[in-house]
């Protein structure tokens, strides 16, 4: 996986990276990278990562 974001494509080194994983913190669940927290929540949404888990997240 190289320095470009998920769901942009734009360099994250440039910004100010997210990075998500998925199961144990560790680099190899590694599940994507983000150059900020808006392209983040937007890759959620448009994935529908969020389907039946929105009361997992603090209101
Ligand atoms: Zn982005």
């Amino acid at each position: 996986m190289g320095n470009e974001c998920t769901y942009c494509g734009s360099n994250i080194e440039r910004h100010d990276p997210v990075f998500v994983n998925v199961g144990a913190n560790t680099s190899t669940n590694q599940a994507g990278q983000f150059c900020n927290y808006a392209c983040l929540a937007t890759h959620i949404e448009e994935e529908g990562l969020t389907d039946g888990a929105a009361c997992e997240w603090p209101c």
